[in-house]
Formats: structure tokens, C-alpha cells, sequence
């Protein structure tokens, strides 16, 4: 390690003793499992670690088999009652809950920081987007109406009656270590299921952190429960949750690999799955695009989070006539507006990878590109710790590395395309099929590239398009099912026909 790097992680090391420890946030920390409205301990406990630092943060409680069995016991049983609580009871819970993740905003904020590394700015954006879930299913869980259907017989009444499915286990990442678990909750317990989330054994904490908060908003005992447990220990408490009998629905957002596997062991018992699974995103700037407004979307959806976001942009498609002028304007926004550091300064907008490995993927990237004849305008090499220069390549082919697969860092490719067919086939070439954005100002142009993008979200001139009110959910291997929205209260119901016969004309 050079002495630059040796003393950017010493600066950052003291930064997060100094400044930004986790007791500040003692109120909302807690460190057992959460199940059966309980904080219980398990026989062994594992380690949290700041990326930012690479210092322990703190040791959370190991779940195994056992106790991720009697998280779902528990969630079966609280599912009879939960299932019958009137929905607008269910819905004030979900408000109650919302409005307690506003007032702890700050405490949340911080702890997501020092467990996935996210700048403090961002992690303040995830506590407000993550509560706008809880927000968006309170008000949908007053809307889960059936329907009173035409009956084609005239002694017979048909009613589709939708019902909750029951338990749910909910299986997230770190790179949203709450929004991921309200998306999914929100929805589930507004439909009256119960569930049990397992986090990221990155980020525990702020799993954690949410299910105190869901016990001072009333939500029953056992119907939101959280069994973190370590890598090690993930395979057996992922059987527990994707195979009992006794859950009816899993839903999943993480790595398309996982996913699969995933998927596999939904099938012995037949369950309804949700999957929010990688992405490949299509970024495409056409030659009518305003480009200014191009590279301030590309700058949104690329470095947020140090692009580790299934949705970020990660193939930059650029049209000839702006190719040039593209380049040379998002190099001077980097330029001037990143800024590399431990997610808890509040200048920095870059923070570390989630590790070493995530970091020495992108260096990998980059490398396979440069020896495929790619050019290096900014960046590319690691800077210490997990943190990575945020890197621009130009001249990059479709058959390099970064071109066929998922960065998941601060690295952006571009590709030079001449004709709107080309820029297309490129797009729609990856087996995923998440999110996809271009700029354009020709409005036939857009409604074409738009219906044409082998994508579930669109972007149009557009980088950030997230919110609660809007579906979320991938084609091909990106996924199966939508999050948000009306429809995501869907996931969690069953249509159940009733056909009322023998009435008397
Ligand atoms: P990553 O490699 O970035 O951690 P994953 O898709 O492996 O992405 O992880 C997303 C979530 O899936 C995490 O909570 C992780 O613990 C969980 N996970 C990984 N493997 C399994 C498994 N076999 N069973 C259940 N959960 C799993």
C-alpha cells in the first residue's frame, strides 16, 4: 500500500472515531434478532464492519436454522390475527411507522452510513424514500378491493376476493440496507401478511433499527421479524426461509445468481416469488439530446451510491455528433463535482465500495477495457481501503468486460454508436433487463426507444426515476413481479373466486 493510500484510511479511521460513532446512535442500535415482537439472542455473534474504515462497528447476533424456524413459527401464528385487523388499522400502524422513521431521520441516516458506507446525504435520501414506502402502503392498504363481476348466469353471483397469502420472507441487500426492506414489508403487511426479513449480513443494523421502530408504531408481535446471521450461516437460514412449508411467498432483491438459487428452492413447495434481480442499465444519448441536461443525468444515475445500485447506469451509449463534447463535459463534472471519502464527511459524494472485492471487480473492468484498446480519461485505479477513483473509459466495445457485465462501482463506459438500430441492438443484447435511460429531444424518436428497450424502467431524458408510486420491477433475468405502486400490494394477495349459486331470480 502507498503512503497516499496508508494515510487516506488513517484520516478516515479517525474521522469515524472522532465524529461519527454508533453510540450517537444508541437509540435505534440493537444487536439481537427481533422475533415474536422479542430481541432474542443467538449462540454466536458476527461482526459489522464500516467499509469506510474497515473497523469492526459492531457484533450482531448469528441466527441459524433454529431461530430463523422460530421466526416463521412466530410470523404464522401472528398472520391469523394480522390478516383480520381492518385495514385501516393496518394502515395507521404503517403511518405510525412512517412518521417515527421522520422523527429518527438523522439516527437511521447514521447508521446506514457507517454500515454500508453510503455519504450521510444519501443515506438521509434512502430514510425518506424508504419511509415513503410505509407511507405509500399505508393509503394502499385501504384500496385492496375485489371485484363484483357480471355474472354470465342468472341464478349465480361471481365475486373475486383478494386475500393475503400469508407469511412472507423477505431477503435484501445492502445497497439499500432499509428501502429494500419497507418496499417489501410496506406492501406485505398492507395486504395483512406477516413476514421475516433477513438482511445483509453486511448491514444488520439497520434491519434492526427498523423492526424497534416498528414496535414502538403498534405493528403486532411476530409479524415483523428480522433474523440477521453471518455469510457463513446465510445458506442454512436461506433454506429455513425459502423451503418451510409454513411460508407462503418470498421475495428477493440481490444478485441474479442468488436469485436463481433462490427460485430453485421456491419450487419444491410451489411459492409465490417476487425477484428484484441485477441490471445491465442502457444509458443512450442521442445526437438531438441536450447534452448538458444528458451528462446531469448521467452524473445522478451513475454515481449515486458510488454506482452500486442495480439501477445505475452502466453501458453509455453516445451518438456520433455529441460523442466528443459528452466526453468532455462529463469529465469536468466529475471533475468538479465528486468527491471521494468516509461516507460521514458531509463534502464527500463518493464512499468506499462495500469491499475489497467489489473494488477489485471494477480495477478488473478497467483493465480488460485498457487492453482492449479502451482510453483512460479519468480514474481507474483503487485509492485505499475499498474506495475507487470514479473512472471514465472512452472508445470501449461491446465485447468488453464492463460491456457484458454488471460493474457495480463508479466506472463509466462509452461506446460510440452511429444509428438509433445500433444503439438498440446494444441495449437490448444483455440477458437482464432492469432499468434503461436516453436523451433525445425528437418525440418520435422517444416513443419508439421507449416501447422498444428491453427494460421494466425507463428513463427518458431522466436519470433518477425511483419512487414509491411507480412500479419497480425487471424483464428477462432482471426479475419477476413489480415493487411500488399500486400493483405492489399484488405480490401479497391471492384472487380467491367465490361463486354464489341457487339464487332465486
Ligand atoms: P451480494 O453478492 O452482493 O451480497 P447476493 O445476491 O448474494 O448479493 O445477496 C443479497 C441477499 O441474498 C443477502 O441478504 C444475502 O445474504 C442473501 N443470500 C445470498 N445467498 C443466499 C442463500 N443461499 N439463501 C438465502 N439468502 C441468500
Amino acid at each position: 500500500m502507498t503512503t497516499t493510500r496508508r494515510r487516506l484510511l488513517e484520516t478516515m479511521r479517525v474521522a469515524v472515531r472522532r465524529r461519527f460513532s454508533l453510540d450517537a446512535s444508541a437509540p435505534l442500535v440493537r444487536t439481537r434478532a427481533y422475533v415474536d415482537g422479542r430481541w432474542v439472542r443467538a449462540p454466536d455473534d458476527f461482526p459489522v464492519l464500516d467499509p469506510g474504515a474497515g473497523t469492526e462497528i459492531a457484533r450482531v447476533a448469528d441466527c441459524g436454522p433454529e431461530e430463523a424456524k422460530r421466526a416463521v413459527d412466530a410470523a404464522h401464528e401472528a398472520f391469523r390475527q394480522w390478516k383480520d385487523v381492518t385495514a385501516k388499522e393496518r394502515s395507521a400502524v404503517l403511518r405510525k411507522w412512517a412518521n417515527l422513521m421522520d422523527e429518527h431521520k438523522e439516527d437511521l441516516a447514521r447508521i446506514i452510513t457507517l454500515e454500508s458506507g453510503k455519504p450521510v446525504k444519501e443515506s438521509l435520501g434512502e430514510v425518506s424514500y424508504s419511509a415513503s414506502f410505509l407511507d405509500w402502503f399505508s393509503e394502499e392498504a385501504r384500496r385492496v378491493y375485489g371485484d363484483v363481476v357480471p355474472s354470465p348466469f342468472a341464478n349465480r353471483k361471481i365475486l373475486l376476493l383478494k386475500q393475503p397469502v400469508g407469511v412472507a420472507s423477505i431477503i435484501t441487500p445492502w445497497n439499500f440496507p432499509s428501502a429494500m426492506i419497507t418496499r417489501k414489508a410496506g406492501a406485505a403487511l398492507a395486504a395483512g401478511c406477516a413476514v421475516v426479513v433477513k438482511p445483509a449480513e453486511d448491514t444488520p443494523l439497520s434491519a434492526l433499527a427498523l423492526a424497534e421502530l416498528s414496535h414502538q408504531a403498534g405493528v403486532p408481535a411476530g409479524v415483523f421479524n428480522v433474523v440477521p446471521c453471518s455469510r457463513e450461516r446465510t445458506p442454512s437460514v436461506g433454506r429455513v426461509l425459502c423451503t418451510d412449508p409454513l411460508v407462503a411467498k418470498i421475495s428477493f432483491t440481490g444478485s441474479t445468481a442468488t436469485g436463481k438459487v433462490l427460485l430453485k428452492m421456491a419450487a419444491d413447495t410451489v411459492k409465490k416469488v417476487s425477484m428484484e434481480l441485477g441490471g445491465h442499465a442502457p444509458f443512450i444519448v442521442f445526437d438531438s439530446a441536450d447534452v448538458d441536461e444528458a451528462v446531469r443525468g448521467a452524473m445522478a444515475s451513475k454515481f449515486r451510491n458510488s454506482g452500486q445500485t442495480c439501477v445505475c447506469s452502466n453501458r453509455f451509449l453516445v451518438q456520433s455528433s455529441v460523442y466528443d463534447s459528452f466526453l468532455a463535459k462529463l469529465g469536468a463534472a466529475m471533475d468538479r463535482e465528486l468527491k471521494v471519502g468516509h461516507g460521514s464527511k458531509p463534502d464527500s459524494t463518493q464512499g468506499p465500495l462495500i469491499n475489497g472485492r467489489a473494488a477489485e471487480k471494477v480495477v478488473h473492468q478497467v483493465e480488460d477495457a485498457l487492453s482492449r484498446g479502451a482510453r483512460l480519461l479519468r480514474g481507474g485505479r483503487r485509492l485505499g481501503g475499498s474506495f475507487v477513483a470514479p473512472t471514465l473509459l472512452a472508445d470501449v466495445s461491446v465485447d468488453m468486460l464492463c460491456m457484458r457485465e454488471e460493474t457495480f462501482g463508479p466506472l463509466v463506459p462509452v461506446v460510440r454508436f452511429e444509428t438509433e438500430q445500433e444503439a438498440l441492438a446494444i441495449a437490448n443484447s444483455s440477458r437482464v433487463g432492469l432499468a434503461g435511460y436516453f436523451y433525445s429531444s425528437d418525440v418520435s424518436q422517444i416513443w419508439r426507444v421507449a416501447e422498444a428497450l428491453e427494460v421494466g424502467l425507463v428513463g427518458v431524458n431522466e436519470g433518477l426515476v425511483s419512487t414509491a408510486e411507480a412500479s419497480f420491477g425487471g424483464v428477462k433475468e432482471s426479475g419477476l413481479g413489480v415493487e411500488g405502486s399500486k400493483y405492489g400490494v399484488d405480490e401479497y394477495l391471492h384472487l380467491k373466486y367465490v361463486c354464489m349459486g341457487g339464487l332465486a331470480g
